[in-house]
Protein backbone atom coordinates (compact mmCIF):
# COMPACT_ATOMS: atom_id res chain seq x y z
CA UNK A 1 0.00 0.00 0.00
CA UNK A 2 1.41 3.22 -0.62
CA UNK A 3 2.33 5.59 2.10
CA UNK A 4 2.36 9.21 2.86
CA UNK A 5 4.60 11.75 4.89
CA UNK A 6 2.67 11.98 8.21
CA UNK A 7 3.82 15.96 7.95
CA UNK A 8 2.15 16.09 4.53
CA UNK A 9 -1.28 14.41 5.85
CA UNK A 10 -1.16 16.43 8.62
CA UNK A 11 -1.09 19.57 6.10
CA UNK A 12 -3.72 18.02 4.04
CA UNK A 13 -5.75 17.28 7.12
CA UNK A 14 -5.36 21.15 8.24
CA UNK A 15 -5.53 22.19 4.44
CA UNK A 16 -8.72 19.96 3.30
CA UNK A 17 -11.00 18.16 6.28
CA UNK A 18 -13.75 20.20 7.75
CA UNK A 19 -14.30 17.65 11.19
CA UNK A 20 -17.99 17.21 12.04
CA UNK A 21 -18.59 18.64 15.49
CA UNK A 22 -15.19 20.28 15.82
CA UNK A 23 -14.26 23.93 16.67
CA UNK A 24 -11.97 24.28 13.63
CA UNK A 25 -10.43 27.19 14.88
CA UNK A 26 -8.69 24.83 17.28
CA UNK A 27 -8.31 21.72 15.80
CA UNK A 28 -6.01 23.37 13.42
CA UNK A 29 -3.41 24.79 16.40
CA UNK A 30 -3.12 21.27 17.61
CA UNK A 31 -1.73 18.42 16.40
CA UNK A 32 -3.62 16.03 14.50
CA UNK A 33 -3.61 12.69 15.65
CA UNK A 34 -4.00 10.53 11.99
CA UNK A 35 -4.95 7.02 12.62
CA UNK A 36 -3.24 4.22 10.19
CA UNK A 37 -5.18 1.29 11.06
CA UNK A 38 -6.72 -1.11 13.93
CA UNK A 39 -5.69 -4.07 15.87
CA UNK A 40 -8.01 -5.44 18.21
CA UNK A 41 -8.07 -2.92 21.35
CA UNK A 42 -5.99 -0.55 19.86
CA UNK A 43 -6.03 2.50 17.18
CA UNK A 44 -1.93 2.98 15.64
CA UNK A 45 -1.62 6.53 14.05
CA UNK A 46 0.51 7.13 11.06
CA UNK A 47 4.01 6.97 12.77
CA UNK A 48 3.46 3.96 14.52
CA UNK A 49 1.95 5.41 17.89
CA UNK A 50 -0.39 2.74 19.72
CA UNK A 51 -3.58 3.89 21.19
CA UNK A 52 -5.85 1.94 23.72
CA UNK A 53 -9.46 3.27 21.51
CA UNK A 54 -11.46 4.05 24.99
CA UNK A 55 -14.48 5.08 23.22
CA UNK A 56 -14.91 2.46 20.53
CA UNK A 57 -14.01 4.69 17.40
CA UNK A 58 -17.68 6.69 17.97
CA UNK A 59 -18.96 4.25 20.30
CA UNK A 60 -19.71 1.76 17.53
CA UNK A 61 -16.67 -0.76 17.68
CA UNK A 62 -18.07 -4.34 19.36
CA UNK A 63 -15.24 -6.80 18.62
CA UNK A 64 -12.20 -5.30 18.23
CA UNK A 65 -10.85 -3.49 14.96
CA UNK A 66 -9.29 -5.70 12.09
CA UNK A 67 -11.07 -8.94 13.26
CA UNK A 68 -10.36 -11.39 10.77
CA UNK A 69 -14.05 -12.98 10.54
CA UNK A 70 -15.57 -9.36 9.58
CA UNK A 71 -12.79 -8.51 7.28
CA UNK A 72 -12.94 -12.12 5.56
CA UNK A 73 -16.92 -11.38 5.72
CA UNK A 74 -16.98 -7.81 4.09
CA UNK A 75 -14.35 -9.05 1.68
CA UNK A 76 -16.35 -12.23 0.47
CA UNK A 77 -18.91 -9.91 -0.24
CA UNK A 78 -17.17 -7.69 -2.07
CA UNK A 79 -16.53 -10.56 -4.69
CA UNK A 80 -20.34 -11.13 -5.15
CA UNK A 81 -21.54 -8.00 -5.83
CA UNK A 82 -20.82 -4.10 -3.97
CA UNK A 83 -24.13 -2.53 -4.19
CA UNK A 84 -27.55 -3.76 -5.23
CA UNK A 85 -30.39 -1.38 -4.59
CA UNK A 86 -33.93 -2.26 -2.55
CA UNK A 87 -35.75 0.18 -4.95
CA UNK A 88 -37.59 -2.48 -6.52
CA UNK A 89 -35.50 -5.16 -6.24
CA UNK A 90 -34.14 -7.19 -3.04
CA UNK A 91 -30.29 -8.73 -1.95
CA UNK A 92 -29.18 -11.74 -0.10
CA UNK A 93 -27.74 -10.06 2.59
CA UNK A 94 -30.67 -7.77 3.39
CA UNK A 95 -33.15 -10.30 3.40
CA UNK A 96 -30.61 -12.56 5.77
CA UNK A 97 -30.36 -9.77 8.00
CA UNK A 98 -33.66 -8.47 8.41
CA UNK A 99 -34.80 -12.29 9.32
CA UNK A 100 -31.90 -11.83 11.98
CA UNK A 101 -33.08 -8.44 13.27
CA UNK A 102 -36.34 -9.46 14.04
CA UNK A 103 -35.65 -12.91 15.58
CA UNK A 104 -33.27 -10.99 18.65
CA UNK A 105 -35.17 -7.74 18.45
CA UNK A 106 -37.96 -7.40 21.50
CA UNK A 107 -41.50 -9.40 20.10
CA UNK A 108 -43.70 -7.40 18.18
CA UNK A 109 -41.08 -5.81 15.65
CA UNK A 110 -41.64 -7.68 12.73
CA UNK A 111 -40.60 -5.34 9.78
CA UNK A 112 -36.99 -4.06 8.96
CA UNK A 113 -36.50 -0.81 7.01
CA UNK A 114 -32.91 0.13 5.92
CA UNK A 115 -31.08 3.20 6.10
CA UNK A 116 -27.30 3.99 6.68
CA UNK A 117 -27.05 5.95 9.96
CA UNK A 118 -28.33 6.45 13.48
CA UNK A 119 -29.96 9.92 12.08
CA UNK A 120 -31.64 8.70 9.44
CA UNK A 121 -33.14 5.48 11.55
CA UNK A 122 -34.63 8.07 13.43
CA UNK A 123 -35.57 10.50 10.60
CA UNK A 124 -37.55 7.22 9.34
CA UNK A 125 -39.05 6.15 13.00
CA UNK A 126 -40.51 9.99 12.82
CA UNK A 127 -41.90 10.03 9.57
CA UNK A 128 -42.99 6.52 9.62
CA UNK A 129 -45.26 7.32 12.84
CA UNK A 130 -46.47 10.65 11.64
CA UNK A 131 -47.94 8.65 8.17
CA UNK A 132 -49.15 5.99 10.39
CA UNK A 133 -51.94 8.43 11.70
CA UNK A 134 -52.55 9.78 8.91
CA UNK A 135 -53.37 6.42 7.10
CA UNK A 136 -54.93 4.51 10.06
CA UNK A 137 -58.74 4.08 9.97
CA UNK A 138 -59.14 6.71 7.20
CA UNK A 139 -57.41 9.38 8.94
CA UNK A 140 -59.67 9.12 11.98
CA UNK A 141 -56.53 10.18 13.92
CA UNK A 142 -55.16 12.80 11.24
CA UNK A 143 -54.78 15.42 14.04
CA UNK A 144 -51.23 13.02 15.84
CA UNK A 145 -49.28 15.34 14.33
CA UNK A 146 -46.36 16.40 17.14
CA UNK A 147 -43.54 14.28 18.87
CA UNK A 148 -42.33 14.31 22.57
CA UNK A 149 -38.81 13.90 23.22
CA UNK A 150 -37.11 14.19 26.78
CA UNK A 151 -35.01 17.53 27.45
CA UNK A 152 -31.42 16.85 26.48
CA UNK A 153 -32.13 14.15 24.07
CA UNK A 154 -29.89 13.81 21.39
CA UNK A 155 -30.99 11.94 18.42
CA UNK A 156 -28.69 12.73 15.23
CA UNK A 157 -28.30 15.87 13.26
CA UNK A 158 -30.67 15.96 9.93
CA UNK A 159 -33.40 18.22 10.51
CA UNK A 160 -35.92 15.93 11.73
CA UNK A 161 -33.44 14.62 14.44
CA UNK A 162 -32.58 17.80 15.50
CA UNK A 163 -36.21 18.94 15.91
CA UNK A 164 -36.69 16.11 18.55
CA UNK A 165 -33.41 16.93 19.74
CA UNK A 166 -33.29 18.71 23.43
CA UNK A 167 -29.55 19.88 23.69
CA UNK A 168 -29.38 23.45 23.12
CA UNK A 169 -25.70 23.52 22.36
CA UNK A 170 -25.78 21.18 19.63
CA UNK A 171 -29.70 22.54 18.61
CA UNK A 172 -30.35 25.87 19.56
CA UNK A 173 -28.72 27.71 16.56
CA UNK A 174 -31.71 25.42 14.12
CA UNK A 175 -34.82 26.13 15.97
CA UNK A 176 -36.00 28.53 13.20
CA UNK A 177 -35.59 25.53 10.90
CA UNK A 178 -37.68 22.42 12.87
CA UNK A 179 -40.82 21.40 13.28
CA UNK A 180 -42.59 21.45 16.73
CA UNK A 181 -41.50 19.12 19.50
CA UNK A 182 -42.73 18.74 23.15
CA UNK A 183 -40.14 18.41 25.60
CA UNK A 184 -40.47 16.66 28.93
CA UNK A 185 -38.07 16.38 31.67
CA UNK A 186 -34.94 14.30 31.70
CA UNK A 187 -34.14 12.19 34.30
CA UNK A 188 -31.11 14.00 34.90
CA UNK A 189 -30.89 13.23 39.20
CA UNK A 190 -27.68 14.16 39.52
CA UNK A 191 -29.21 18.04 38.27
CA UNK A 192 -33.00 17.22 38.67
CA UNK A 193 -34.68 19.71 36.38
CA UNK A 194 -37.41 19.23 39.13
CA UNK A 195 -35.34 20.23 42.17
CA UNK A 196 -35.98 17.21 43.64
CA UNK A 197 -33.56 14.39 45.71
CA UNK A 198 -33.47 10.87 43.74
CA UNK A 199 -34.09 9.41 47.07
CA UNK A 200 -38.08 10.12 47.57
CA UNK A 201 -39.26 11.79 44.44
CA UNK A 202 -41.38 8.71 43.15
CA UNK A 203 -40.10 9.60 39.44
CA UNK A 204 -41.68 12.87 39.27
CA UNK A 205 -40.49 13.34 36.03
CA UNK A 206 -42.26 11.07 34.68
CA UNK A 207 -45.73 12.27 36.41
CA UNK A 208 -44.79 15.29 34.14
CA UNK A 209 -44.63 13.82 31.54
CA UNK A 210 -47.96 11.65 32.35
CA UNK A 211 -49.00 15.59 32.58
CA UNK A 212 -47.96 16.53 29.07
CA UNK A 213 -49.84 13.31 27.68
CA UNK A 214 -53.02 13.65 29.16
CA UNK A 215 -53.21 17.47 27.23
CA UNK A 216 -52.25 16.46 24.25
CA UNK A 217 -52.34 13.10 23.17
CA UNK A 218 -54.56 14.14 20.49
CA UNK A 219 -52.32 15.97 18.92
CA UNK A 220 -49.23 13.43 19.62
CA UNK A 221 -47.80 10.63 16.76
CA UNK A 222 -44.95 9.62 18.97
CA UNK A 223 -42.77 9.42 21.81
CA UNK A 224 -38.96 9.40 21.41
CA UNK A 225 -36.59 8.19 23.63
CA UNK A 226 -33.15 6.97 24.27
CA UNK A 227 -33.83 4.04 26.49
CA UNK A 228 -32.07 3.75 29.69
CA UNK A 229 -29.04 5.96 29.09
CA UNK A 230 -29.33 9.89 27.07
CA UNK A 231 -25.50 9.71 25.98
CA UNK A 232 -24.72 12.62 23.91
CA UNK A 233 -26.25 14.62 26.72
CA UNK A 234 -23.71 13.14 29.37
CA UNK A 235 -24.74 9.50 29.86
CA UNK A 236 -27.73 10.30 31.90
CA UNK A 237 -28.61 7.33 33.64
CA UNK A 238 -32.72 6.46 33.81
CA UNK A 239 -33.88 5.37 37.40
CA UNK A 240 -34.41 1.46 37.04
CA UNK A 241 -38.70 1.28 35.99
CA UNK A 242 -38.21 4.85 33.93
CA UNK A 243 -38.50 3.13 30.93
CA UNK A 244 -41.52 0.84 31.79
CA UNK A 245 -43.25 3.74 33.26
CA UNK A 246 -42.87 5.09 29.64
CA UNK A 247 -44.07 2.20 27.98
CA UNK A 248 -47.21 2.33 30.32
CA UNK A 249 -47.77 5.67 29.61
CA UNK A 250 -47.84 5.52 25.89
CA UNK A 251 -49.78 2.49 25.27
CA UNK A 252 -52.43 4.66 27.73
CA UNK A 253 -52.23 7.72 25.92
CA UNK A 254 -52.22 5.86 22.43
CA UNK A 255 -48.89 7.51 21.84
CA UNK A 256 -46.49 5.86 19.50
CA UNK A 257 -43.27 4.59 21.42
CA UNK A 258 -39.66 5.29 19.56
CA UNK A 259 -36.87 3.64 20.91
CA UNK A 260 -33.52 5.15 20.20
CA UNK A 261 -31.16 2.57 20.35
CA UNK A 262 -28.36 3.97 18.11
CA UNK A 263 -26.28 3.86 21.11
CA UNK A 264 -27.60 1.83 23.88
CA UNK A 265 -28.68 -1.35 21.40
CA UNK A 266 -25.83 -4.00 20.60
CA UNK A 267 -24.86 -5.22 24.33
CA UNK A 268 -23.47 -1.85 25.28
CA UNK A 269 -26.12 -1.86 28.23
CA UNK A 270 -24.94 -5.61 29.27
CA UNK A 271 -27.96 -7.01 27.07
CA UNK A 272 -28.34 -6.92 23.25
CA UNK A 273 -31.05 -4.54 23.46
CA UNK A 274 -31.61 -1.84 26.14
CA UNK A 275 -35.22 -1.97 26.36
CA UNK A 276 -34.41 -5.70 27.28
CA UNK A 277 -33.87 -4.70 30.72
CA UNK A 278 -37.59 -3.84 31.29
CA UNK A 279 -39.30 -5.51 29.46
CA UNK A 280 -40.03 -3.06 27.08
CA UNK A 281 -41.13 -3.87 23.68
CA UNK A 282 -41.38 -0.60 21.20
CA UNK A 283 -43.27 0.42 18.73
CA UNK A 284 -40.56 1.50 16.32
CA UNK A 285 -36.91 0.80 17.15
CA UNK A 286 -34.10 2.64 15.76
CA UNK A 287 -30.38 1.06 15.16
CA UNK A 288 -27.27 1.96 14.32
CA UNK A 289 -23.38 2.16 15.47
CA UNK A 290 -22.77 -1.29 16.77
CA UNK A 291 -25.19 -3.07 14.25
CA UNK A 292 -22.04 -4.25 11.69
CA UNK A 293 -19.89 -4.53 14.68
CA UNK A 294 -18.72 -0.88 13.97
CA UNK A 295 -17.55 -1.65 10.78
CA UNK A 296 -19.38 0.00 7.77
CA UNK A 297 -22.28 2.47 7.69
CA UNK A 298 -25.42 0.65 8.28
CA UNK A 299 -28.73 1.62 10.13
CA UNK A 300 -32.20 -0.53 10.49
CA UNK A 301 -35.90 1.29 11.76
CA UNK A 302 -37.69 -1.65 13.30
CA UNK A 303 -41.45 -2.11 13.46
CA UNK A 304 -44.97 -3.85 14.25
CA UNK A 305 -47.31 -5.56 11.58
CA UNK A 306 -49.97 -3.05 13.33
CA UNK A 307 -47.88 0.08 11.68
CA UNK A 308 -46.81 -2.00 8.76
CA UNK A 309 -50.60 -2.72 7.09
CA UNK A 310 -51.33 0.62 7.56
CA UNK A 311 -49.04 1.22 4.59
CA UNK A 312 -50.80 -1.79 2.95
CA UNK A 313 -53.16 -0.77 0.57
CA UNK A 314 -54.34 -0.36 -4.10
CA UNK A 315 -51.58 1.75 -5.61
CA UNK A 316 -54.48 4.99 -5.73
CA UNK A 317 -54.83 5.01 -2.63
CA UNK A 318 -51.29 6.57 -1.75
CA UNK A 319 -49.86 4.67 1.03
CA UNK A 320 -46.50 3.76 0.31
CA UNK A 321 -43.96 5.14 2.66
CA UNK A 322 -42.02 7.72 0.34
CA UNK A 323 -38.30 7.81 1.30
CA UNK A 324 -35.26 5.55 0.60
CA UNK A 325 -31.81 6.03 0.13
CA UNK A 326 -29.55 5.23 -2.48
CA UNK A 327 -26.94 2.95 -0.21
CA UNK A 328 -30.28 1.47 1.93
CA UNK A 329 -29.77 -2.19 2.63
CA UNK A 330 -26.04 -2.53 1.10
CA UNK A 331 -24.90 -5.63 0.50
CA UNK A 332 -21.76 -5.52 1.93
CA UNK A 333 -22.81 -3.92 5.39
CA UNK A 334 -25.36 -5.99 6.06
CA UNK A 335 -22.72 -8.71 5.54
CA UNK A 336 -20.58 -7.08 7.95
CA UNK A 337 -23.62 -6.94 9.93
CA UNK A 338 -24.48 -10.60 9.87
CA UNK A 339 -20.63 -11.74 10.60
CA UNK A 340 -21.36 -9.32 13.79
CA UNK A 341 -24.07 -11.24 14.99
CA UNK A 342 -22.76 -14.68 14.67
CA UNK A 343 -19.61 -13.09 16.79
CA UNK A 344 -22.22 -12.26 19.11
CA UNK A 345 -22.66 -15.96 19.92
CA UNK A 346 -19.74 -17.27 19.25
CA UNK A 347 -18.11 -14.69 21.69
CA UNK A 348 -21.08 -15.34 24.32
CA UNK A 349 -21.88 -11.46 24.20
CA UNK A 350 -23.28 -9.81 25.93
CA UNK A 351 -24.05 -12.43 28.21
CA UNK A 352 -19.98 -12.78 29.12
CA UNK A 353 -19.90 -8.86 29.93
CA UNK A 354 -21.06 -8.79 33.11
CA UNK A 355 -17.39 -9.80 35.01
CA UNK A 356 -15.88 -6.64 32.49
CA UNK A 357 -19.23 -4.41 33.87
CA UNK A 358 -18.36 -5.09 37.72
CA UNK A 359 -14.37 -4.35 36.91
CA UNK A 360 -15.92 -1.21 35.61
CA UNK A 361 -17.75 -0.34 38.61
CA UNK A 362 -15.43 -1.27 40.87
CA UNK A 363 -12.38 0.80 39.38
CA UNK A 364 -14.57 3.95 39.37
CA UNK A 365 -14.95 3.66 42.75
CA UNK A 366 -11.47 5.05 43.23
CA UNK A 367 -12.22 7.94 41.43
CA UNK A 368 -13.96 9.19 43.88
CA UNK A 369 -11.06 10.18 45.57
CA UNK A 370 -10.12 12.95 42.95
CA UNK A 371 -12.06 15.99 44.26
CA UNK A 372 -13.44 17.10 41.08
CA UNK A 373 -15.52 14.31 40.25
CA UNK A 374 -18.66 15.35 40.84
CA UNK A 375 -21.48 12.34 39.34
CA UNK A 376 -19.55 9.26 38.12
CA UNK A 377 -22.88 7.23 35.72
CA UNK A 378 -23.09 3.77 34.70
CA UNK A 379 -24.72 1.32 32.79
CA UNK A 380 -23.32 -1.48 31.70
CA UNK A 381 -20.29 -1.03 29.19
CA UNK A 382 -21.32 3.12 29.10
CA UNK A 383 -19.80 5.52 31.54
CA UNK A 384 -20.08 9.05 32.13
CA UNK A 385 -17.82 10.81 34.65
CA UNK A 386 -18.76 14.72 35.24
CA UNK A 387 -16.33 16.65 36.59
CA UNK A 388 -17.06 20.15 38.39
CA UNK A 389 -15.47 22.91 39.47
CA UNK A 390 -17.07 22.20 43.17
CA UNK A 391 -18.18 19.38 44.29
CA UNK A 392 -20.61 20.23 47.17
CA UNK A 393 -22.52 22.72 44.69
CA UNK A 394 -21.89 20.74 41.48
CA UNK A 395 -20.98 23.76 40.14
CA UNK A 396 -19.37 23.72 36.56
CA UNK A 397 -16.20 24.64 34.99
CA UNK A 398 -16.33 27.69 32.66
CA UNK A 399 -16.68 26.67 29.54
CA UNK A 400 -13.37 28.68 28.58
CA UNK A 401 -10.96 26.22 30.89
CA UNK A 402 -12.19 23.51 28.33
CA UNK A 403 -11.29 20.94 31.36
CA UNK A 404 -12.38 17.56 29.47
CA UNK A 405 -10.84 18.46 26.36
CA UNK A 406 -8.12 19.09 28.15
CA UNK A 407 -8.09 15.39 30.20
CA UNK A 408 -8.34 14.12 26.90
CA UNK A 409 -5.23 15.33 25.73
CA UNK A 410 -3.34 14.36 28.93
CA UNK A 411 -5.14 10.62 28.20
CA UNK A 412 -3.69 10.85 24.71
CA UNK A 413 -0.34 11.53 25.90
CA UNK A 414 -0.25 8.29 28.14
CA UNK A 415 -2.10 6.16 25.30
CA UNK A 416 -5.16 6.35 25.34
CA UNK A 417 -7.78 7.37 23.23
CA UNK A 418 -11.18 8.79 24.72
CA UNK A 419 -13.37 11.63 23.61
CA UNK A 420 -15.74 13.98 26.25
CA UNK A 421 -18.90 15.59 25.89
CA UNK A 422 -18.29 19.16 27.23
CA UNK A 423 -16.77 18.21 30.95
CA UNK A 424 -18.22 14.57 31.18
CA UNK A 425 -15.39 12.22 30.57
CA UNK A 426 -16.96 9.13 28.54
CA UNK A 427 -15.69 5.77 28.11
CA UNK A 428 -17.32 3.30 25.81
CA UNK A 429 -14.64 0.25 26.02
CA UNK A 430 -14.79 -2.10 22.96
CA UNK A 431 -16.79 -5.10 24.11
CA UNK A 432 -14.05 -7.48 23.33
CA UNK A 433 -11.42 -5.58 25.83
CA UNK A 434 -9.34 -7.78 28.06
CA UNK A 435 -9.48 -7.44 31.89
CA UNK A 436 -5.83 -5.69 31.54
CA UNK A 437 -6.91 -3.55 29.00
CA UNK A 438 -9.96 -1.98 31.16
CA UNK A 439 -7.68 -1.88 33.92
CA UNK A 440 -5.24 0.24 31.59
CA UNK A 441 -8.60 2.40 29.91
CA UNK A 442 -9.46 3.15 34.50
CA UNK A 443 -5.81 4.30 35.36
CA UNK A 444 -4.80 6.42 32.79
CA UNK A 445 -8.22 8.13 32.41
CA UNK A 446 -7.57 8.74 36.32
CA UNK A 447 -4.17 9.81 36.06
CA UNK A 448 -5.51 12.48 33.10
CA UNK A 449 -8.24 13.76 35.57
CA UNK A 450 -5.89 13.85 38.72
CA UNK A 451 -3.65 15.79 36.18
CA UNK A 452 -5.63 18.35 34.62
CA UNK A 453 -7.67 18.95 38.12
CA UNK A 454 -5.62 18.23 40.41
CA UNK A 455 -5.66 15.53 43.27
N1 LIG B 1 -29.31 8.54 18.24
C1 LIG B 1 -28.47 8.44 19.27
C2 LIG B 1 -29.01 8.04 20.61
C3 LIG B 1 -27.11 8.68 19.11
O1 LIG B 1 -26.29 8.59 20.17
C4 LIG B 1 -26.64 9.02 17.83
C5 LIG B 1 -25.16 9.30 17.56
N2 LIG B 1 -24.33 9.45 18.61
C6 LIG B 1 -27.55 9.14 16.78
C7 LIG B 1 -28.88 8.88 17.01
C8 LIG B 1 -27.11 9.55 15.41
O2 LIG B 1 -26.39 8.53 14.79
P1 LIG B 1 -25.48 8.87 13.52
O3 LIG B 1 -24.34 9.68 14.01
O4 LIG B 1 -25.08 7.53 13.00
O5 LIG B 1 -26.35 9.61 12.56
Amino acid sequence: MQTFDPVLLEQWDRQYVWHPFTQMQQYVQEKPLIIARGEGSYLIDVEGNRYLDGVSSLWVTVHGHCHPALNRAIKEQLDLIAHSTLLGLANVPSILLAKKLVEITPSGLNKVFYSDAGATAVEIALKMAFQYWQQKEGGRHHSKTKFISLAEAYHGDTIGSVSVGGMSLFHGIFRPLLFQCLHAPAPYCYRCPLELEKDGCGMACVDRLEELMGKHHGEVAALIIEPLVQGAAGMITAPAGYLRRVRELCTRYNILLIADEVAVGFGRTGRLFACEHEGVSPDLMCLAKGITGGYLPLAATLTTDEIYSAFLGKPEECRTFYHGHTYTGNPVACAAALASMELFEQEGLPGTLQPKIELLRRGLESFWQLPHVGDIRQRGMMVGIELVADRETKKSYPVQEQVGHRVILEARRRGLIIRPLGDVIVLMPILTMSEGELNNVLEITFESIAAVTGH
